[in-house]
């Protein structure tokens, strides 16, 4: 039977609709109904399936698994998509993921060795390889248009840079990124590259991507799309390292392994869920917020209330600063068996009311424990003391980000459960937040040097949609 995907929100499960193969929805962002795509049930692996795994390279993985999900691209093909993506010339070493062990049961699995020393890389170069292939198949191409705060506008330009088919407009904050951030992505000299920095704040860049993308005649004529969080090809890449992360602490398929997730949009751990859906033996997805805490609320309350963008705080771990958790309806379509009427019903409740609460609901409260879900909240006087304990006590250094995973993963540790904590960035990207924990600037890879002082190429523009969709149009136009 082949793989085929749904939304959330019910489109694709009428007969007269039908649903779509992995690579229809792979350029699509959200499902013409609102909801998100999903496959219409997960691939279950056998022991034996699970056994066949343990060994294999990280490339193998990925292809064991990404093959359940993608089987609409023939199989030699999506091999050497993935073999061309999971490079130690990309990542750094024959691992792709290497795994620290701080002492026995508690190690950090390292996904921050790509171009940009951020685990989104780890699905985002795959998708510019992904994306290149499909496209050429058929003879289609695409305009890219985000916006960032830092590491996904990054990564999401070192994945596109030189594609086919591809152009990449990015935008901004103009001035409120660090120098670092700045300088990897305006020093990128690709053609098909485009950074615009906005006069104005993250969320004035967002706006001017909703502007654009609500012009349904705009976003058609020009073939718009987009790359963030809530891309299934991103959430499929990512389900990988659980794997790899599971066997390299385990010598058994007996053992269960907890896994501690730095959170923002719900992205990273909502592919630990799906590696546990799949038969991977997860005791715990520990999810670890900072300040802006909606989504622990949520796993200790049942309450989700979505924040309003002045209630967003800005920290010193900025890519987990979220009002909302974009692929959040993703599990809470699992968690209300699957009904996409249920689920449309809340998320009314979270454009009407803000909010909802699943523990006024007692079948949905009772079965939550069944997902493995515990969560908890760092902030940012537990980062540095976390940043200087792991310093002092371990001799590695650590970024915020995975110190707010580590922080909490520490209040959850049982005994005889390994417990792996995902690296989310480098300390490189964080500098000022480094210097204030150990008083001294990170290491920082040899290659990026001096990379404040390359030349950068860059378009200053007002937050104004019209001027934005003038220039995209002009660039296309040539
Ligand atoms: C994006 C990001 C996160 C949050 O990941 P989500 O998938 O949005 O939950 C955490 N840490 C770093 C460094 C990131 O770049």
């Amino acid at each position: 039977m082949s793989m085929r995907y749904i939304s959330t929100r019910g489109a694709g499960s009428a007969p007269e609709e039908p649903a779509k193969s992995f690579c229809d929805i792979l350029l699509e962002g959200l499902a013409p109904d609102g909801g998100l795509f999903l496959p219409q049930s997960y691939p279950v692996l056998s022991a034996d399936e699970l056994t066949s795994m343990r060994g294999l390279s990280y490339a193998d993985l990925a292809f064991a698994i990404i093959s359940h999900y993608a089987d609409d691209i023939p199989a030699d093909d999506l091999k050497a998509i993935i073999n061309k993506t999971y490079t130690p010339q990309v990542f750094g070493s024959e691992e792709i993921t290497p795994l620290r062990t701080l002492e026995p049961d508690l190690h950090i699995l390292q996904l921050s060795n790509g171009p940009t020393l951020a685990f989104k890389d780890m699905a985002m170069q795959f998708l510019g390889n992904l994306f290149e292939y499909v496209l050429a198949k058929r003879s289609a191409e695409i305009n890219i248009l985000g916006a960032t705060s830092g590491d996904t506008g990054s990564s999401a330009e070192y994945a596109m840079k030189g594609k086919h088919g591809v152009r990449l407009f990015m935008l901004s904050p103009h001035e409120k990124m660090s120098p670092f951030q700045c300088a990897q992505m305006f020093s990128l000299q690709d053609e098909n590259i485009f950074n615009i920095a906005v006069r104005g704040v993250f969320d004035d860049c967002q706006d001017v991507v909703k502007a654009v993308s609500n012009d349904l005649v705009f976003k058609a004529k020009y073939k718009i799309g987009a790359v963030n969080s809530i891309n299934w090809g991103r959430i499929v890449a990512q389900v990988v390292y659980y794997f790899k992360g599971y066997f390299a602490v385990t010598s058994s398929n007996e053992e269960k392994v907890s896994f501690a997730v730095p959170s923002g949009n719900f992205g990273n751990v909502l592919a630990g869920h799906i590696a546990r859906m799949m038969g991977l033996p997860v005791r715990h997805l520990i999810v670890a917020t900072n300040e802006n805490d909606v989504l622990d609320e949520f796993f200790r309350t049942g309450r989700y209330r979505q924040r309003k963008a002045a209630e967003t705080r800005q920290t010193s771990s900025p890519s987990m600063d979220i009002s909302k958790a974009s692929n959040f309806e993703r599990f809470l379509y699992d968690l209300l068996w699957r009904d996409p009427a249920a689920v449309r019903e809340l998320m009314r409740k979270v454009d009407h009311e803000g909010g909802f609460d699943v523990s006024e609901c007692a079948d949905v409260w009772k079965r939550m424990p069944a997902f493995g879900f515990i969560s908890g909240r760092s902030m940012h006087a537990d980062r540095i003391a976390i940043i200087r304990m792991v310093w002092e006590k371990y001799g590695i250094e650590i970024d915020t980000h995975t110190a707010d995973g580590l922080k909490v993963a520490l209040e959850h540790r049982e005994h005889g459960v390994p417990l792996v904590c995902l690296e989310t960035a480098l300390p490189a990207k964080f500098e000022s937040s480094m210097v204030e924990a150990l008083g001294r600037k990170p290491v920082r890879p040899a290659a990026l040097d001096d990379i404040e002082n390359l030349p950068q190429r860059f378009e200053l523009m007002d937050a104004d949609a019209l001027a934005i969709k003038r220039f995209i149009a002009g660039k296309i136009n040539g």
